[in-house]
């Protein structure tokens, strides 16, 4: 039996106040989320109609901090309900929030969410999840990797939040899963978090049909992850998660290559190899996803977290064009070999049944 910790619950987030707008106090779920924040003592702003409006400071980082300590319950927009593919994490996108409260100075939604950063939860998520079975069967990473096939459609709630980060006021990531698990359908949702307050899911129904993935990087990376669960918590609750039958991952992003990166990123390899040991019903998938950025992120980040050490420059880069028409910065290719042959002999000794699902 692997010796590895079971770390209390930490970290949880709470705002300093929350924005509930009058058609989400129009459903039960934005009322409930309203309750459990007031409950804890956060102010509540009832606002009269739907259009968020928040006094700001001036000062734009002072203004940053002011709008990522706030949370707001709105109902998501009609074009919420029309998913999106989002390869190659999964098949579709399905959103139950969009923003997160945390810090992490590489973030990508920094550069792709406008406005103030604000974090807003999904009240009409009945409307939501009723949105799924009209995608059932429509995979885009599915229908071409029979290494993904047995997990049929996917669904992914992580691509503009981090769902377990709001969980302990929202509820919605529980409800979600356990949506799933009475779907008797060929489904499945996933999540990533760098969170670790996993307790309110040990206990759901979740069917075998909702993975979890922790997102790693070694500790000596963690300043650049502010506001999040420490690494070796992160671990624990996946452990915890794989043992109350969940499938589980491991998306280490974005992998930096800074001085040291061999021997850091070793040390982690390890340490999940330690904390996944003697699971007897281990399934267990890797993403791999590199460091990149783009003008606007890098802008953006580099004005609200001016004192982070996370390289943006030029060195090792390359410019790639997406399919898109932008541009984004990403390792060159001698970085990206070295890196990319690393993961995989690391992770193939170290933890030989786990399946890379892909390296980008
Ligand atoms: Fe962004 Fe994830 Fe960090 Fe939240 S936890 S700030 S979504 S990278």
């Amino acid at each position: 039996m692997s010796t590895a910790p079971i770390l209390p619950a930490e970290r949880r987030w709470l705002p300093r106040r929350l924005l509930l707008t009058r058609s989400a106090a129009g459903w039960a779920h934005g009322r409930e989320i309203a309750r459990r924040a007031a409950e804890t003592g956060v102010e509540i702003i009832e606002l009269t109609s739907d259009r968020l409006s928040l006094d700001l400071p001036e000062d734009p980082r002072r203004a940053y901090a002011e709008a990522k300590a706030t949370l707001a319950v709105v109902v998501a927009p009609p074009s919420k309900l029309k998913l999106q593919p989002i390869a190659p994490s999964a098949d579709w996108r399905v959103d139950l929030a969009e923003g997160c409260p945390a810090h992490c100075s590489y973030c990508y939604l920094a550069g792709s969410l406008k406005g103030p950063p604000i974090t807003r939860v999904y009240a009409n998520l009945e409307e939501i999840l009723g949105s799924l079975p009209a995608y059932l069967g429509q995979g885009t990473i599915t229908s071409r990797s029979r290494m993904r096939a047995h997990e049929g459609t996917t669904f992914e709630a992580s691509c503009y939040t981090d769902p377990l980060a709001l969980e302990p006021l929202t509820g919605s990531l529980s409800a979600a899963i356990a949506w799933f698990g009475r779907w008797d359908a060929d489904a499945q949702l996933r999540f990533t978090t760098k969170f670790a307050d996993v307790e309110p899911l040990l206990s759901l129904e979740h069917g075998g049909r909702t993975r979890m993935r922790a997102s790693i990087n070694p500790p000596a990376f963690a300043r650049f992850e502010g506001g999040t669960s420490p690494v070796a918590a992160r671990l624990a609750a996946l452990r915890r998660m794989a043992l109350a039958g969940y499938p589980v991952g491991l998306t280490i992003a974005p992998i930096i290559a800074a001085i040291g990166w061999e021997a850091a990123y070793i040390a982690l390899i390890e340490d999940a190899a330690a904390a996944l040991a003697d699971i007897p019903t281990l399934d267990l998938t890797v993403e791999l996803i590199t460091h990149r950025f783009n003008a606007g992120s890098k802008a953006m980040l580099e004005s609200c977290y001016p004192g982070s050490a996370l390289d943006m420059t030029d060195a090792n880069r390359t410019t790639k064009r997406t399919k898109f028409g932008t541009e984004k910065q990403v390792y060159d290719a001698a970085t990206m070999r070295a890196l990319r042959s690393f993961f995989e002999r690391g992770i193939g000794e170290a933890l030989p049944t786990a399946q890379i699902l892909y390296w980008t």
